[in-house]
């Protein structure tokens, strides 16, 4: 039997612990369904989830079940409001994301992968205290065009047209700032030109588009 949206979520956030992604509580991961979003609780470690402490997030900001949700519920909310496109987010502390997040740098064109999140770089977004409007605003704004961004002094946040598209791009992004990361240490990378990003974008888009064997 297919899971249900509210063991999905439990299973795609354990997936992004066991995955080195999410340390401790941090991280949170949502889901749409047509009764709302679905959406980790606050401060619950993954391990401890049940489908009942899952709370149903409405588009007023209100939301339904005991556990209150993750203090990002904002970014969550509105990006499932203004992308109408994505199903799933996945925000996460996952290591090399977070070093450059830290140094506040975004990830330029260095490798053919950048394009996989839908342009020439992975913008960081500006810092703005965690669980706040403002970081929501923030990272809105990064992640226009994008399916990825950095998040000032914090980590880094995917988006998908499901929950598991959302965290293969969460994983993409952490490997992809571990290889820009490393590039750095060996004294720079080579930045792809921007005909070349051009045609990474197309190559994506018609030679790699999704394999359903059809
Ligand atoms: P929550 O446990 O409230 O989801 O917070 C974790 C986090 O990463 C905040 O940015
Ligand atoms: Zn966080």
């Amino acid at each position: 039997m297919m899971p249900s949206p509210r063991e999905q979520l439990i299973q795609a956030a354990r997936a992004m612990a066991a995955r080195g992604l999410a340390a401790g509580t941090s991280g949170n991961v949502s889901l749409r369904t047509q009764g709302g979003i679905l959406i980790t609780p606050s401060a619950v470690p993954y391990e401890a989830l049940t489908p009942e402490m899952i709370p149903l997030l409405h588009e007023d900001g209100s939301h339904e079940g005991p556990y209150r949700p993750s203090s990002e519920w904002r970014f969550h909310l509105d990006l499932h409001l203004s992308r109408p496109e994505i199903g799933g987010v996945v925000h996460h502390h996952a290591p090399h994301t977070t070093a450059l997040a830290m140094a506040r740098r975004e990830i330029p064109p260095c490798h053919y992968m950048v394009a996989r999140f839908g342009g020439g770089n992975v913008r960081c977004a500006g810092y703005a205290l965690f669980g706040t409007a403002e970081l929501s605003a923030e990272v809105v704004k990064a992640l226009e065009g994008r399916t990825a961004c950095l998040m000032a002094s914090h980590g880094g946040l995917a988006v998908g047209r499901d929950v598991w598209a959302a965290l293969a791009a969460a994983t993409e992004l952490e490997v992809l700032a571990q290889h820009y990361l490393l590039s750095l240490a060996a004294g720079g990378p080579v930045l792809l030109s921007e005909a070349e990003i051009t045609a990474a974008l197309t190559q994506f888009a018609t030679a790699y588009r999704p394999n359903t064997g059809a």
